[in-house]
């Protein structure tokens, strides 16, 4: 007979994981509260601008080891797109100054010998000096272990910790962060080369696995949210969906790849990460006026220095703006937020007094949690107390931040261990 394995959440987690549960006597099922898959990781359609958006820009570097094997899987490794060359370009706004990063590593990051790989004025004595972040103490945050005032911190470890931590380096944790160092600056061939959806996120991370979880037999139930877990003993008996009840076999598994909070209202007592930071998007629909927008060296993304706007995208028209570690921008209306980045947009390219094109604003609010050192170490293991129950998503013990990698990661962990009961 075929045993089910309930997953909750068709984020990346879910995903990853029923992409990777052997399918021989499993009957898999995925329930999503939302009418759209792919969580924090989707595409809508836009009617104003009569085009698929993404809820926001992802970046995706090489090093996502379980990410490129995942799109293997589902059959969209050519659906990222990249610079032919490993570059990342930078504009400071307030210096006028720009320059790119280019951290091709090979087994050691050589890169930081060479100095037009490095941010501009950064000398590799700075980065000597400041690797002694390699040796934080569990409680110490990135800022406690810089000089905030110096170059280096404010062109390549502010934007940095921001981009991979989606907090704000006064608060981000400087061993997490060394962690990323560590996978990334070293023992890897170009870890750093940086990736994006061809044409939405949706088209490249999400539509192919639901296809290819749906042509294998799998079910996809959206419109489902869990309300609540019966359990028995210390096994999870049935579920209590918006509109459905659900019984499980003890021999039978729930996966539950939903965001912390929800978690932790269906599984008593589950200590996780609450304090989360928004990242907000805007995304610019262009016009002829726009046509002297040129990103640098034919770059798909600009880093930007000294602004309120942290990167730049553009695909086609739609200019997508992103400001991670966000939340003190939450006391802003979306027209007072359209006009201080469009006037950093205007510095970026030396536009002068060009008119605002039409916009739209996501504020994912819970984009991230906040990966401070207190909130990390809330991070649970994939284990609960319930013997067929386990835990999926980017805020799982995976060692990761809290990343498209954390998430395929957490889903892939949990696929192997029932593949092997
Ligand atoms: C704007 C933005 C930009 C980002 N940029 C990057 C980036 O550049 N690079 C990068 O690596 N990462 C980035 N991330 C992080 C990345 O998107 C996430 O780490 C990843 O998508 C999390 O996947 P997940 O499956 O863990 O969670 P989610 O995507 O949140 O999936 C959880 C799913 O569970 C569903 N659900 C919730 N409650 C219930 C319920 N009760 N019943 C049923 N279903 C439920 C939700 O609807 C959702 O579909 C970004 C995130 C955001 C928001």
């Amino acid at each position: 007979m075929n045993k089910s394995i309930h997953i909750i959440g068709t984020g990346l987690a879910g995903l990853s994981c029923a992409i990777n549960l052997q399918k021989k006597n499993r009957k898999i099922t995925l329930y999503e509260a939302s009418s759209l898959c792919g969580g924090r990781c989707r595409s809508y359609k836009e009617k104003d601008f009569n085009c698929l958006l993404d809820n926001g820009n992802h970046l995706i570097i090489k090093a996502y080891k379980n990410t490129f094997n995942y799109l293997n899987k589902i059959k969209a490794n050519k659906e990222l797109l990249s610079n032919k060359k490993t570059f990342y370009p930078f504009v400071d706004i307030k210096k006028t100054e720009e320059w790119s990063v280019k951290p091709y590593s090979f087994i050691l990051p050589w890169w930081l010998l060479i100095n037009s790989h490095r941010p501009a004025k950064i000398s590799f004595m700075d980065f000597i000096k400041s690797f002694k972040i390699l040796f934080a103490k569990k409680n110490e945050t990135v800022s406690q272990l810089l000089e905030k005032k110096s170059l280096i911190y404010k062109r390549f470890w502010k934007p940095f910790t921001i981009a991979v931590l989606n907090t704000h380096p006064d608060e981000a944790s400087a061993r997490l962060l060394t962690k990323v160092i560590i996978k990334t600056l070293f023992l890897k061939n170009d870890p750093l080369k940086p990736f994006v959806a061809k044409k939405s996120l949706s088209d490249s991370l999400i539509n192919p696995a639901i296809k290819k979880i749906l042509n294998e037999g799998g079910q996809i139930k959206c419109n489902k949210r869990l309300k609540k877990i019966i359990f028995e003993n210390n096994f999870a008996d049935e579920m209590i969906f918006n509109n459905e009840k659900v019984r499980i076999a003890k021999d039978e598994f729930v996966v539950l790849a939903v965001t912390p909070n929800v978690a932790s209202k269906i599984l008593p007592n589950l200590k996780v990460p609450k304090k989360t930071n928004c990242i907000l998007n805007i995304h610019f629909k262009l016009n002829k006026k726009h046509k002297k927008i040129k990103l640098p060296e034919n770059s798909f993304f600009v880093g930007v220095i000294n602004g309120t706007v942290d990167w730049i995208f553009k695909k086609k028209n739609i200019l997508s703006i992103t400001i991670s570690a966000a939340n003190y921008l939450n006391k802003f209306d979306n027209n007072k937020i359209s006009e201080i980045v469009w006037s950093d947009v205007k510095k970026t390219f030396n536009l002068g007094n060009i008119e605002k094109p039409k916009y739209k604003i996501i504020r994912e609010k819970m984009a991230t949690f906040v990966q401070s050192p207190k909130e990390i170490y809330k991070k649970p293991k994939m284990h609960t107390k319930y013997k067929n129950i386990c835990l999926a998503g980017d805020w799982i013990d995976t060692g990761l931040p809290a990343t498209i990698e954390g998430a395929i990661t957490s889903g892939y962990n949990v696929a192997n261990y029932i593949n092997k009961i």
